[in-house]
């Protein structure tokens, strides 16, 4: 784990480099020129210059060993400034990691010092053209080459699709199927049969290189296998789901906002019908306050499962997933709003919102689409609702009620409600077994979702009220707003889980009309509903902390 000390100054470097070099107009002409800045992803990769990656290699191999949480506060500050460059810069990351988790010591040496000291940029090379999604349907081989009885190379054939740094990248983590199954295989980028394409025309993150790549007998020796045993490569590639998943949840948590940072400040300047828009409650409370609930309900769940991870809790794949799917939702949804927030100039590529909007678009589809998220989610959590026999998610409100007798104001006890509604809902989709329905197995995976970061956020601002936040955590808001922000997003869980749950288990005839009354008393619907009072002061009070109106805190507060 990197010092909290070091931490924060690896992140200054990154911000004071990125206000001279990457000023807005930088960025928009290489977002119009469709052109990665290969010289300032080398130079963020120059160990004697900013050396990102070092944040992320093992010390004993040069590096400095920072663990999830670092790696998220490091994710969130280069979202921020580009996701294209952040995509490139980090792609060294998720390439490394089949080495990480499966190289033998050797290798781990070999590549992850090169890494370390010279600043190799990595491309890691899953997808495919018919295998996206469903990675099993891979189609790449890996053909073993026998010299005198034994395995002493691999031929390898196929092509990979969508690669971030395919035509940049100094060398390739790739998968592909060997007689014993899919395995990953280290390729440098001048081996003999190895191509790439020309970068794709994207839609977003266009300052990041995104490529096609082929392979037409790529001959590797044997050692290039990592690990060494062939058939691990899905383990492996499962592995660290939850670490780079969270990732991507922080650079949709940056590029969120970065976004609002944009439209809180127009919104103080824009004048329309004799006052500014930040003085417009249809606007902030539509434009922004529900962004910002979002945004940091989504943070306090990625900063829980990195602590989960530095703590050793293991890779937490389903809360990697949570992680990434509510961030990157609320990132976009955040992007979206800003948009509309700017008006005509929100349109416009000048004000740069728009390019956010665009570059924050891929978090909900690389690293597992949404869709695919819900479902890990889902299954997971369907998994511990039979094995406690439907208890889990009573269980967890049960803590949440202890945390709301120790800290009343979080919301602790709302964001109970809407975990035993999540159980009940689960029980009927059990009992009227409607998980055979595709619809909702995914939608409850977004209700699991937001039940369990309305949990966190509570647990979050439970904590800062304490005084016993992680020292390295956010602290954009004080306790105070941390308390108002956590009760209104738990309110919003809570009627979500309850009214959605209820929609899905009667659209999909899992309760007779007979039965409906009794399922509306076991969702709790009339506390769910009592608790939305005090709604709107709450909105107003946090639209007045984002727009630094204390006076009028002051005043309410007394
Ligand atoms: C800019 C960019 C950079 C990328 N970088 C990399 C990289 O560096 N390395 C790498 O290996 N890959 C990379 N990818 C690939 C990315 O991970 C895949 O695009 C992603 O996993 C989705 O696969 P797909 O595009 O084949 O879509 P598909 O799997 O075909 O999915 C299409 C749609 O169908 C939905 N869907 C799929 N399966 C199901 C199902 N069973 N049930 C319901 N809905 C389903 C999906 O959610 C999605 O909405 C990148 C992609 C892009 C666009």
């Amino acid at each position: 784990m990197i010092a909290p000390k070091t931490l924060k100054l690896s992140l200054k470097s990154l911000r004071d480099f990125a206000k001279k070099r990457l000023p807005d107009e930088t960025l928009i002409e290489l977002d119009e020129r469709d052109e990665c800045p290969l010289d300032i992803v080398r130079y963020m990769c120059d160990p004697d210059r900013l050396g990102i990656q070092l944040l992320f290699i093992p010390e004993e191999y040069g590096g400095l060993g920072g663990g999830a949480f670092d790696v998220y506060c490091i994710c969130e500050e280069m979202a921020r400034i580009d996701l294209g460059i952040a995509t490139a810069v980090l792609a060294t990351f998720l390439g490394s990691d089949p080495i990480t988790v499966g190289a033998s010591p050797e290798q781990k040496k070999h590549w992850l010092s090169r890494i370390a000291s010279e600043g190799l940029l990595f491309a890691y090379g899953a997808t495919e053209p018919e295998a996206g999604s469903d990675l099993g349907a891979l189609k790449t081989t890996a053909d073993p080459v026998l010299q005198e009885g034994r395995v002493a190379g691999y031929k390898i054939n196929g092509n990979k699709q969508w690669i971030s740094n395919g035509g940049i990248a100094d060398a390739y983590t790739v998968l592909a199927n060997t007689p014993a199954g899919p395995s990953w295989f280290v390729v440098e980028k001048d081996t003999k049969g190895f191509t790439h394409d020309e970068p794709e025309n994207k839609h977003g993150i266009r300052l990041s290189n995104t490529a096609a790549l082929a392979f037409n007998d790529v001959y590797v020796d044997a050692d290039r296998l990592l690990g060494g045993v062939e058939g691990q490569g899905l383990n492996q590639a499962q592995a660290v789901f939850g670490y780079t998943r969270l990732m991507v949840a922080a650079f949709g948590l940056g590029a969120g906002w970065a976004a609002l940072d944009r439209a809180i400040p127009y919104s103080t300047k824009r004048i329309q019908a004799g006052a500014p828009l930040s003085e417009k409650q249809g606007y902030t409370h539509k434009l922004i306050v529900p962004h910002v609930l979002r945004l940091e309900a989504a943070r306090s769940y990625i900063e829980e499962t990195a602590e989960r991870i530095d703590a050793g809790e293991g890779s937490l794949n389903t809360e990697g997933a949570i992680a990434k799917y509510m961030a990157s939702e609320a990132g976009n949804a955040a992007a979206e709003a800003s948009i509309q927030a700017l008006g005509g100039y929100g349109y416009t590529h000048e004000y740069m919102v728009e390019k956010i909007s665009r570059d924050v678009r891929i978090t909900t589809i690389y690293e597992g689409t949404s869709e695919i998220m819900e479902m890990t989610i889902s299954r997971d959590r369907w998994q511990l609702h039979l094995k406690t026999r439907g208890q889990y998610y009573h269980e967890q409100a049960q803590k949440l009620e202890q945390v709301h007798s120790g800290c009343p104001e979080v919301g602790a006890e709302i964001a109970a409600l809407a975990s035993h509604a999540l159980a009940e809902v689960m029980e009927r989709a059990r009992t009227g077994r409607l998980t055979r329905y595709q619809h909702v197995l995914l939608r409850l995976g977004e209700l699991i979702s937001y039940a369990e970061c309305a949990g966190s956020l509570v647990r979050r601002a439970a904590r800062l009220a304490e005084g016993k936040l992680n020292e390295k955590a956010n602290r954009r808001f004080d306790a105070a707003a941390l308390a108002v922000l956590s009760r209104a997003f738990a309110r919003e869980a809570a009627f979500k889980v309850a009214e959605e749950g209820l929609r899905l288990v009667a659209g999909s005839g899992g309760a007779t009309d007979a039965e409906m009354a009794a399922l509306e008393t076991s969702l709790r619907l009339p506390a769910i509903h009592r608790a939305q009072a005090g709604l709107i002061a709450d909105m107003d009070f946090i639209a007045d902390v984002l727009y630094n109106r204390a006076e009028k805190n002051a005043a309410r507060a007394a």
